[in-house]
């Protein structure tokens, strides 16, 4: 019987999420059909998940933590960082896991030597990867707009600085990583030029979360002539990992890969 996967949020016209899936559905010979679904409010995921009787599901802004508190089961991960973004219905009962984090983890894999790593931004998704470069060894500094925000990270053992009291630190990193939504809709640099201008020079590469788009921020690193890269990597390896999930384990990452990547 053919599986009904979903992607759920509020918009999800642009997501290259059912794209991405189907195409690894019909590469790897798997009776799947991967949908999308505008949800407009966020605690009626659970119930829809039921009544449209989805099997695996991926859940975009702004349901992530909404996402989180309609399991029934969450991985370890997941609970750490309180944001879901795959859901999977195994006999009624629905499992939350976060593939956004070692998504990231991967993407930047290819930046060898690389151990500080500076966050611009501090919101949910600076919240699952600083999780997980910390526990894969980096050391992550954030550097958030404003205050409120920086305070859950404080509390978890990171050096967090707003604007304000970030000049002149003087310390050096080797990934900046743009983690803001600013350039997504707009013509913003996530900091100050004056920032950037003090530590895109020691870097080694500049990263942007936001994908298919040639931000501020990564015009800015070109400047200085650094490796850059966008977040399209992120958003096929958590495709690819949500996809193990949905299949149970059934395929190798390189299989799913192979497919998917063509979404690209
Ligand atoms: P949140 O809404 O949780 O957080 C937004 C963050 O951006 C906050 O730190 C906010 O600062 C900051 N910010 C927003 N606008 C500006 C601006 N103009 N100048 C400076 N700072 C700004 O967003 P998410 O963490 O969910 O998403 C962040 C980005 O990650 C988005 O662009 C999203 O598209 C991208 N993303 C990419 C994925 C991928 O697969 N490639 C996966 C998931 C997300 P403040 O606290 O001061 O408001």
């Amino acid at each position: 019987m053919q599986q009904l996967f979903t992607i759920f949020g509020n918009p999800v016209s642009h997501s290259k999420s059912p794209l991405m899936h189907n195409l690894s559905f019909r590469g790897l010979n798997h009776n799947g059909c991967y949908t999308r679904y505008r949800l407009e409010d966020g605690r009626q995921l659970r119930q829809k998940f039921f009544d449209l009787n989805i099997r695996g599901a991926n859940i975009t802004v702004p349901y992530k933590e909404e996402a989180f508190k309609a399991c029934d089961e969450l991985d370890p991960f997941a609970q750490k960082v309180g944001a879901v973004n795959t859901i999977i219905n195994r006999e009624g009962k629905l499992y939350g896991y976060n593939t956004d984090a070692p998504g990231f983890l991967k993407a930047i894999e290819e930046f060898k030597e690389t151990k500080r790593v500076l966050f611009l931004g501090a919101g949910g998704t600076a919240q699952s990867t600083s999780m997980v470069l910390r526990d894969a060894g980096y050391e992550v500094t954030l550097l958030n707009r404003s205050e409120a925000r920086l305070k859950r990270f404080r509390e978890d053992g990171f050096k967090t600085y707003t604007f304000e009291t970030f000049y002149k630190t003087k310390d050096r990193y080797d990934l900046v990583v743009n983690m803001t939504s600013a350039g997504l809709e707009d013509e913003s640099l996530p900091c100050p030029k004056e920032i950037l201008d003090e530590v895109i020079p020691e870097a080694k590469a500049c990263i942007d979360v936001i994908y298919g788009k040639d931000t501020p921020f990564l015009k800015f690193a070109k400047k200085y002539h650094k490796p850059i890269k966008d977040g399209s990597d992120m958003l096929l390896y958590q495709g690819v990992i949500a996809f193990e999930y949905f299949t149970n384990h059934k395929f190798t990452f390189e299989e799913i890969e192979k497919y998917m990547r063509e979404a690209f």
